[in-house]
């Protein structure tokens, strides 16, 4: 009998409604072999051994309850001020805290036994990012045998990176639990191996999967994609982005206001392209930033920076008849935005640090083949791995990120043409469809556990 599908994820959809790239893709999955989804719910509660059953038709829907001491330490402590900007490579923002260990393990430990109780012989369980690295160790700890995936969405730390941690080592330990540990792009899986190459509880089998302890892991890329079909259809729908006021020549950002995102280098760089733009002309930068996990100090931090050179950029440039930035500090609908894209005629990605980078791909989803924009995209956007024809920057110099700007504006017809369609067809390569069905079809193949003795 085929076996169905466990999936654990910090986000579950709450209704019918399933939007974005991912949860549509995850849905899709669990329709198609039935299962259970696991995932946190939105309110707190005192009573954390309440199992909300969001009920559900093709599959069940789980969620658990955190308490506010929980939220506070398990989701905006370890898991967004440890462990996000671990490996977004600021190991300077990272707030070491005892409190948040304990409430990140507690948390993980009481998602396996819920899990524990629900899981029958055949199953597969697929376990989603960082908020859940040790959740494979906690249910081998209550003697799951099943086959149990893990995909990190954000980039994998370098060893230097990890050091952080009061104890690196169950990092490794943690993620060896996992039957296939699934990372976004090649780099990020050599780093994987340069930490188990580094740990003497390791061993390299000949199919390079890692033996630790007498248990075997494979590591292995999925690059992530987004619906392309989908996306590229909400993109010509007919009705305008704008209201009255439609900028005659724009490029777009569209980012969670993070500071993995590089925005104040990517608003400096544009300041520094407006200073030497061709006379007459008046681009303007339209930047969605949504506000997110603003609870945490260097998100406030990032977000006040940002307003002030925003400020100072539109100070310095703006005339009566024109604003150069339009910062827009609010979510903006997936569907406007695809609108959006089609009609900028750049997109500026110019993340410091970045799993991947869904806006880079529906960016150029969204073209229009006869009269396609660029797409300047950050090397350092797990993105930029395999989309080698958009305009690569390094985001750290606001020089690059003005040449950039210049380049995509003055490039002809032609060359952009080319580089969208050669862009297109990665992004449809990576479709998220095709990145679950992989992540699946390889874990289904993976050695099973049944050795394991808890
Ligand atoms: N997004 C959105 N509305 C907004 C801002 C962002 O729907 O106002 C979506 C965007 O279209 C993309 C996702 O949020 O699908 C961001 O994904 P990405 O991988 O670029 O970055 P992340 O937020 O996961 O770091």
């Amino acid at each position: 009998m085929a076996g169905r599908l466990i999936v654990v994820s910090n986000r579950i959809p709450t209704d019918d409604n399933v939007s974005g790239g991912l949860m549509v893709a995850l849905h899709d999955a669990l329709g198609y072999s039935g299962g259970i989804w696991i995932g946190a719910h939105s309110e707190t509660s005192e009573n954390t051994d309440d199992i909300v059953d969001l009920g559900g038709t093709a599959y069940r829907k789980l969620a658990f309850r955190l308490t506010d001491e929980e939220l506070q330490n398990y989701y905006l402590g370890y898991a967004n001020s440890v462990l996000w900007p671990l490996c977004h490579r600021r190991g300077d923002l990272v707030e070491m805290n005892s409190d948040y260990q304990a409430a990140y393990r507690r948390v993980n430990a009481r998602v396996a036994r819920i899990l524990s109780q629900v899981i029958q012989p055949d199953d597969i369980v697929w376990v989603h990012d960082y908020h859940f690295l040790p959740l494979g160790a906690e249910m081998r700890r209550l003697g799951v045998t099943n086959r149990v995936g893990f995909f990190l969405h954000v980039p994998f730390p370098s060893l230097g990176d990890l050091s952080v941690l009061s104890q690196p080592q169950e990092f490794a330990a943690d993620l060896a639990s996992y039957n296939l540990i699934g990372l976004q792009t090649r780099a990020d899986v050599a780093r994987c191996l340069e930490m188990y190459r580094a740990d003497p509880r390791a061993e390299f089998m000949n199919d390079g999967s890692i033996k630790f302890l007498d248990r075997i892991t494979s590591v292995r890329s999925f690059p992530i994609g987004i619906d392309t079909k989908g996306f590229a259809l909400e993109a010509q729908q007919n009705e305008q982005p704008f209201g009255k006021q439609a900028p005659e020549t724009f490029l777009i950002g569209v980012d969670r206001l993070d500071y993995s995102k590089g925005l104040p280098n990517r608003f400096k760089g544009f300041a520094a392209y407006l200073q030497r733009r061709p006379d007459g002309s008046q681009p303007c930068l339209v930047q969605i930033a949504p506000p997110t996990r603003e609870k945490v100090r260097a998100y406030q931090d990032i977000t006040r920076e940002l307003e002030e050179i925003a400020g100072h950029v539109n100070g310095s440039f703006a005339e009566l008849d024109w604003t150069p930035l339009r910062y827009i500090h609010r979510s903006v609908p997936r569907a406007r935005l695809a609108r959006l894209y089609r009609k900028a005629r750049a997109c500026l990605v110019t993340s410091l640090a970045d799993g991947m980078n869904l806006v880079a791909k529906e960016y150029v989803a969204a073209q229009d083949p006869e009269d396609p924009g660029v797409l300047i995209l950050s090397r350092f956007a797990g993105a930029a791995e395999d989309m080698t024809q958009a305009v690569l920057i390094n985001p750290y110099d606001i020089e690059d990120i003005a040449r950039a700007i210049d380049v995509a504006l003055a490039m002809p017809l032609a060359e952009r043409k080319a580089r969208n369609a050669a862009l297109l067809q990665v992004v449809e390569a990576t479709d998220v469809s095709v990145w679950s069905q992989n992540f699946l079809r390889v874990l289904k193949a993976c050695p099973a556990d049944f050795d394991f003795a808890p």
